[in-house]
């Protein structure tokens, strides 16, 4: 991509409506829009990096045997009457409306009745079970403040995942299954070091719940951390946890966190009071047991640009960038021009994802934005190193550019 072609440009100043950094760097560097509070636009940039996210995620769900779908943002009041979850005494965070002929819906905030009553569809028998279903779909929620950009929306993008399962036993195994692969996400994303299975409050068979919860200022919980013993536990159950665990307060260390995921045991709760039943093997009726596994997609985007971020600008992790390389061609030299040209064309079929800075700026400009956009390694083209037949590149984690030959320089990008 030619930054001279891209839709988006650089904003000079950070935008004075926002005070999220998340929010600022993104706006900035042109990589979402704001619509309103809490309501963000994902621009071309800002795209690629959640299909790369989603990508990654999507790995490791069909690793596990997930199925992918997508569900429904328009949903009946009378599913979710089932449950009680319509009443907004029980949840706080419902958009309604209502159709043409006055009849009322509500915008999907969850997803956990609409996929039990679609598997009541499709599972009968113990041998339909189990069932792992997923999906990346834009969550409503009308949250009461939104002020932590992309990490806090009204509107964002969700990857849910419900298991189901013929036994507690069978559920257990495949939870544990869906924490690992969470690991595998977080690690993946760049985040797994700083990232923690955390002992939330109760699931509806379990004490606790569990949590992904990645060390964050700008987060809005708070955890108790052991990170030699890799113990974490929510703020909200501490003194419970203390007491389950025999963990010591004293060796437990307060961090603001960000939940990046979280995973909840319904036991066969939903499908008892949903009255949705599998004919098991000796032929007696049974609930359905029902998990379900979120991970934030956008809000993992808004911690990975909050966290990583330096005084210069974004630093994407090389698996999510938008682009690996930006060639910034210095001088309006044609002999610089071809050369930029060439290499653009050489990573362009050799399939690397490159950035092409061909605006008639001056360097200091291209630079500052390459370092803002946040893109893994900077290739400069030059008059000086042209003579020498080389040409620089630095990675935006280091100071320090190495000037090599394009060989080597290919040899590092295409991975
Ligand atoms: P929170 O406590 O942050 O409101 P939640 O408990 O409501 O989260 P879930 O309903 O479990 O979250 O949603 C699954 C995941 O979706 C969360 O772990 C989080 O990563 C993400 N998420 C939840 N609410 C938002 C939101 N308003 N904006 C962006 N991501 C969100
Ligand atoms: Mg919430």
């Amino acid at each position: 991509m030619k930054l001279s072609k891209l839709f988006t440009k650089t904003i000079k100043n950070p935008p004075a409506d926002e005070t999220a950094k998340n929010a600022k760097l993104l706006i900035q560097a042109g990589y979402i829009h704001k619509e309103m509070a809490g309501v963000y636009a994902y621009l071309p940039l800002g795209l690629r990096v959640v299909e790369k996210i989603k990508n990654i995620v999507r790995e490791e769900m069909n690793a596990i045997d997930g199925q992918e779908l997508i569900m429904t943002n328009l949903q009946p009041k009378d599913l979710w009457e089932t449950t009680s979850r319509w009443d907004d005494e029980v949840v706080d965070v419902w958009f309604k409306t209502k159709l043409k002929d006055d009849s009322e819906v509500g915008l999907a905030w969850s997803h956990e009745e609409p996929i039990m009553r679609m598997a009541e569809k499709y599972i009968s028998s113990y041998k339909d079970l189990p069932a792992s279903v997923y999906q990346f779909q834009t969550k409503l929620r009308n949250e009461l403040r939104a002020k932590s950009g992309i990490m806090r929306g009204r509107e964002f993008l969700m990857k849910d995942m419900y298991s189901m399962h013929a036994s507690a036993e069978d559920l257990d195994e495949y939870y544990e299954k869906v924490k690992v692969a969470y690991q595998k996400i977080y690690q993946r994303l760049g985040i797994g070091d700083d990232t923690y299975v955390t002992f939330a409050s109760g699931g509806a068979f379990t004490k606790f719940s569990h949590e992904f919860q990645t060390i964050c200022e700008a987060g809005e919980d708070v955890l108790y951390v052991n990170r030699e013993q890799n113990i974490a536990v929510n703020e909200e159950v501490l003194e419970e946890a203390i007491k389950e665990f025999g963990i010591k307060r004293d060796q437990l260390e307060k961090v603001k966190s960000a939940e990046v995921g979280n995973i909840f045991n319904f036991g066969a709760d939903k499908s008892e009071t949903m009255d949705i039943s599998f004919t098991d093997q000796d032929g007696s009726s049974k609930p359905i047991h029902l998990a379900s596994y979120g991970i934030g997609i956008t809000r993992v985007m808004g911690v990975l640009a909050e966290k990583l971020a330096d005084e210069k600008g974004i630093v994407w992790p090389e698996n999510v960038a938008p682009y690996r390389v930006v060639i910034c061609a210095l001088g309006d030299e044609p002999e610089v021009t071809k050369q930029a040209d060439e290499l653009y064309d050489k990573l362009v079929s050799s399939k690397v994802e490159v950035l092409y800075d061909d605006r008639d700026l001056r360097p200091g400009q291209k630079f500052s934005d390459a370092d803002l956009l946040g893109i893994p390694y900077r290739l400069v083209v030059s008059k000086k190193n042209l003579d020498s037949g080389k040409i620089e590149i630095k990675k935006r984690t280091e100071t320090e550019p190495k000037i090599l030959d394009i060989d080597d320089i290919l040899e590092v990008l295409v991975a």
